[in-house]
C-alpha cells in the first residue's frame, strides 16, 4: 500500500515524501480513503500510530479542493485536550500543508492571547485549539467559526478526563450543522460513546 494508492494528491504526496514517511501506518490506510469520501468517522488509535497524518492529510486535501475565499476563514477546527498536543498538530498541519495555500494557526490557554488574536485576524484556514482559549478568543470576537466544514476532536477520552465536556458542547453550538466529524479516542467509555453519538453522523469505526 502507498500514499498515493489512497487517493492523495501531489502536492501532499511531495509533503509526506518530504516528511520522510514511505509507506502509510494502519490507520492511515483505512482513515485517509473514509475521510476523503466525506464521511465521519469514530477512530480508536493511541498517540504514536500515525492518527494526527491520518486525518490531517485527508482534511488538507478537502481544503485545498474546496472553495477558498480571498481572505481565509476558518474551515477546519481541531480540538486537543493540551498544549503540547495543540502545538505538536499544528506543527503537523503546517508541515503536510507545505505545498498548499493554506494558513493555519494554534491557539491555547496559559501564554499572551495578543498575537495569537493577531495571527487570528490574519486569516487562516486551518485552527488547532484548546477548548478554553477557542471559547475565549470566540467571545472577544477574534474568531468566526460560522464557516467550519470539518471538526476534529482529537485524543476526545483525554477532554472529558479534564472537565472539557461543557466546553466542547458550547463550541458546538457555534459551528454549523452541516459539517464532516472526526473523532479520535484511545478509549471508549460510556461517556465518550454518548458524546460521539451527539456529533457523528452515520460514522464509520475506524481501528488502528
Ligand atoms: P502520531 O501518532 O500522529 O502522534 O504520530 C507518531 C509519529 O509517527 C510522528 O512522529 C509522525 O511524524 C510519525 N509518522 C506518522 N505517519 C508515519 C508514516 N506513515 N511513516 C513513518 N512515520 C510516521
Amino acid at each position: 500500500m502507498s500514499f498515493k494508492s489512497l487517493g492523495l494528491s501531489e502536492s501532499l504526496l511531495h509533503a509526506v515524501n518530504k516528511k520522510g514517511y514511505s509507506t502509510p501506518s494502519p490507520i492511515q490506510e483505512k482513515a485517509i480513503p473514509l475521510i476523503l469520501q466525506g464521511k465521519d468517522i469514530l477512530a480508536s488509535a493511541q498517540t504514536g500510530t500515525g492518527k494526527t497524518a491520518g486525518f490531517a492529510l485527508p482534511m488538507l486535501q478537502l481544503l485545498a479542493e474546496g472553495r477558498q475565499q480571498s481572505r481565509p476563514v476558518v474551515r477546519a477546527l481541531i480540538l486537543t485536550p493540551t498544549r503540547e498536543l495543540a502545538a505538536q498538530v499544528h506543527e503537523d498541519v503546517h508541515t503536510y500543508s507545505e505545498f498548499l495555500h493554506l494558513r493555519s494557526a494554534v491557539i491555547f490557554g496559559g501564554v499572551n492571547a495578543n498575537p495569537q488574536i493577531r495571527a487570528l485576524r490574519n486569516g487562516v484556514d486551518i485552527l488547532v485549539a484548546t477548548p478554553g482559549r477557542l471559547l475565549d478568543l470566540y467571545n472577544q470576537k477574534a474568531v468566526s467559526l460560522a464557516k467550519v466544514e470539518i471538526l476534529v476532536l482529537d485524543e476526545a477520552d483525554r477532554m472529558l478526563d479534564m472537565g472539557f465536556l461543557r466546553d466542547i458542547k458550547k463550541i458546538l453550538a457555534l459551528v454549523p450543522e452541516k459539517r464532516q466529524n472526526l473523532l479520535f479516542s484511545a478509549t471508549f467509555s460510556r461517556e465518550i460513546k454518548q458524546l460521539a453519538n451527539g456529533i457523528l453522523n452515520h460514522p464509520v469505526l475506524v481501528e488502528a
